[in-house]
């Protein structure tokens, strides 16, 4: 946001600023990440609602003559002319729109129609929970903890200033299950592993309250095609272990940007364009991602153990010096390769 300029505007949205990232497993408070260790210009992380965060950047890209957003305008297909893709189909409220471009870029998701329309190999890297997401009032003195996790459960809880966002782990493909004990073990669950929250699951009332997000982890063999790039979530679905996900499609994007400015502006972009993105992007994407799989195994592993979950001795006296978490703040806030925007502003 500095790099862009937008840092200041940005900041004047609503949002919460968060400098330590605490947690509670098996009843030891832990410091999961400290901000002020970061070298960047802010030493908080912002946290924001992602319809108010894209709302802002549709708002920043209209300064720009050429910026056209059309919104409710869903990708179906692509257009293939001679092997090379050059543009999208899209269900629009007006009816089927079709775009032409000299280079598609396919940022749609983890449920990505352009992956899919093109054809990619996906490599499923092992997601192994689902999350039950949530909502729940917020009380004046509650704990400002991010994460609890004890008696085999794991809640994450997100303050959303009037308001907790909580994201409940359970074991891939038990969602049904736990539905079918019934929303008071449920609600059960919520005030054991969160004892704080207990006045208030009655508001959830049945499972309408309740939505599960499937998790997904993958990566796509290659992210291009001629005429056709898939950055984020679209090359490489990313757990929300670490929370680091929406980090690594910025850092994408921000990568393409800066190999791609030239090119596009002279109208000249080839494979080889594409593939040097990929190259960039894929160390820190099987990184982080191998990273997840390390953590999910080490901390979800309690998910099916009933008792109560304590860190092992090794690790609770590494914790005593500051060196881990030092290194999870980096993999939270910055990740293994940050980048930084490069492209000249030519409408400045
Ligand atoms: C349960 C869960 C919790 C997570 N929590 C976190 C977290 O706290 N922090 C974090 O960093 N990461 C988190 N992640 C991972 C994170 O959500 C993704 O890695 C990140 O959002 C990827 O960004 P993206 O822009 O590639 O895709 P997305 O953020 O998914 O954005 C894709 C966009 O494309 C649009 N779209 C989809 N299909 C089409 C179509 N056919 N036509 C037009 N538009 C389309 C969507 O509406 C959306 O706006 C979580 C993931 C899950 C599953």
């Amino acid at each position: 946001m500095h790099e862009l300029g937008l840092l200041e505007e940005f900041l004047k949205r609503p949002h919460q600023e968060i400098s330590q990232v605490r947690a509670r497993i098996g009843g030891d408070d832990i410091l999961l990440g400290e901000m002020s260790y970061l070298r960047t210009r802010c030493r908080f992380m912002a946290l924001m609602p992602q319809w108010d965060f894209l709302d802002f950047l549709a708002e920043q890209g209209r300064r720009y003559p050429t910026f056209h957003l059309r919104m409710r305008a869903e990708v179906t297909g692509l257009i293939e002319e001679n092997a090379c893709i050059v543009g999208i189909r899209a269900n629009t409220p007006d009816g089927l729109l079709e775009v032409c471009a000299d280079l598609v870029v396919g940022a749609d998701g983890r449920d990505s129609v352009v992956r899919e329309r093109a054809g990619f190999a996906v490599r499923n890297v092992g997601a192994s929970m689902d999350a039950l997401q949530i909502r729940l009032s917020k009380h004046a003195n509650d704990p400002d903890l991010f994460l609890y996790s004890d008696h085999g459960k794991t809640l994450v809880t997100i303050d959303r200033g009037n308001y907790w966002h909580c994201g409940f782990a359970v074991p891939k493909g038990t969602a049904e299950k736990m539905q079918a004990r019934g929303i008071e073990d449920f609600r059960a669950s919520i005030a054991e592993v969160a004892p704080f929250l207990r006045d208030r699951v009655i508001e959830l009332r049945d499972w309408s309250d309740v939505k599960l997000l499937t998790v997904r982890a993958d990566r796509l063999r290659k992210w291009y095609r001629p005429g056709l790039l898939c950055i984020g979530d679209a090359a490489h679905a990313m757990s929300p272990i670490g929370g680091v996900g929406i980090n690594l499609a910025i850092q994408d994007a921000v990568a393409a940007a800066n190999i791609l400015a030239e090119p596009l502006r002279k109208g000249v972009v080839s494979g080889k364009h594409l593939a040097k993105i990929q190259r960039r992007r894929s160390f820190p994407t099987r990184l982080t991602q191998r990273m997840q799989a390390i953590i999910q195994r080490q901390v979800w592993r309690g998910l099916d153990k009933p008792q109560a979950a304590r860190p092992p001795w090794a690790m609770r006296q590494l914790e005593r010096t500051t060196l881990p978490c030092r290194m999870r703040t980096r993999f939270i806030g910055v990740g293994f390769l940050p980048e930084h925007v490069k492209p000249p502003d030519v409408f400045k």
